[in-house]
């Protein structure tokens, strides 16, 4: 990610539109396997750098590329190829699963849009991915509301799996769970990512969770990265008067 900057118009009624800097040139590169987490306050703008790297958002300037292609001059064909190899894995509470859409359908979803083989495959690969999410494969016929949050957290994971992904973009994937089910949620991706070999950019507001997931951090503030480093140097020598005030409210 090279000098990316997403500036957003606003509406002022009869007054125009006022220009929103959400992200102000923020540079950053994750190594393929490892764990980048993107952490700094509510409105800093981690999740719209999280849509711009999904591709669900134009950037304004700068360039995101991915095994050195430019993602921000293809295609509409090239884009649908791209979203295969990078999946999002959203906080369910902001509405992540169709409460109207059983388990098994959900996970299925990104198979069906993506025309990946016939509808045994389908249904056997969605058994396959809740083995490995660890849930028991009698939830493929419930509804979201008939599971726990952390069963829902996994389902989103899973769902994000489907199409064997190289990279997944996690926006607070485990910030509403209890801290106990978070660490479960963490301990999947860890086990995850050693075994598939995944590449995580992982957002969170959470320092605690950051500790016992990310191999590096990019604190943002106001749009800008501000800091970046390895876990270890954020934790224990930080540069940012910023970084260590959010290090001081770790409880
Ligand atoms: P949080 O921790 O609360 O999720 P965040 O760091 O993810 O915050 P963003 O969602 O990236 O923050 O928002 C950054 C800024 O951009 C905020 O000021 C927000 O109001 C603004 N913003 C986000 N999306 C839009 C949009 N679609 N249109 C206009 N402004 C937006
Ligand atoms: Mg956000």
């Amino acid at each position: 990610v090279t000098d990316l900057t997403k500036v957003y118009k606003l509406r002022k009624g009869n007054f125009g539109h006022e220009d929103l800097t959400a992200v102000d040139r923020a540079s950053f590169t994750i190594n393929r396997g490892e764990t980048m987490a993107l952490v700094g306050e509510s409105g800093s703008g981690k999740s719209t750098i999280a849509k711009m790297v999904l591709q669900l958002e134009k950037p304004t300037s700068g360039s995101i590329r991915i095994d050195g292609a430019d993602t921000t001059q293809l295609g509409s064909k090239q884009l649908f190829d791209l979203r295969r190899k990078l999946q999002p894995v959203f906080q369910d509470p902001y509405g992540s699963l169709d409460p109207l859409r059983n388990i098994g359908n959900t996970i299925m979803e990104p198979l069906n849009v993506h025309k990946v083989g016939d509808s045994a495959s389908r249904r056997a690969r969605v058994l396959e991915l809740l083995d490995q999410v660890s849930l028991p494969r009698e939830l493929a016929t419930r509804y979201p509301n008939e599971l726990s949050g952390g069963q829902r957290q996994r389902v989103a994971v899973a769902r994000g799996l489907a199409l064997k992904p190289e990279i997944l973009v996690l926006d607070e994937a485990v910030s509403a769970l209890d801290v106990l089910v978070q660490a479960q949620v963490l301990e999947l991706l860890a086990e995850l990512q050693r075994d598939l070999g995944l590449t995580y950019l992982f957002i969170t507001h959470d320092l605690a969770v950051v500790r016992l997931i990310a191999d590096r951090v990019c604190v943002m503030r106001s749009g800008e990265i501000i800091e970046q480093a390895t876990t270890d140097e954020v934790f224990e020598n930080p540069r940012e008067e910023y970084t260590k005030n959010l290090l001081a409210a770790i409880p």
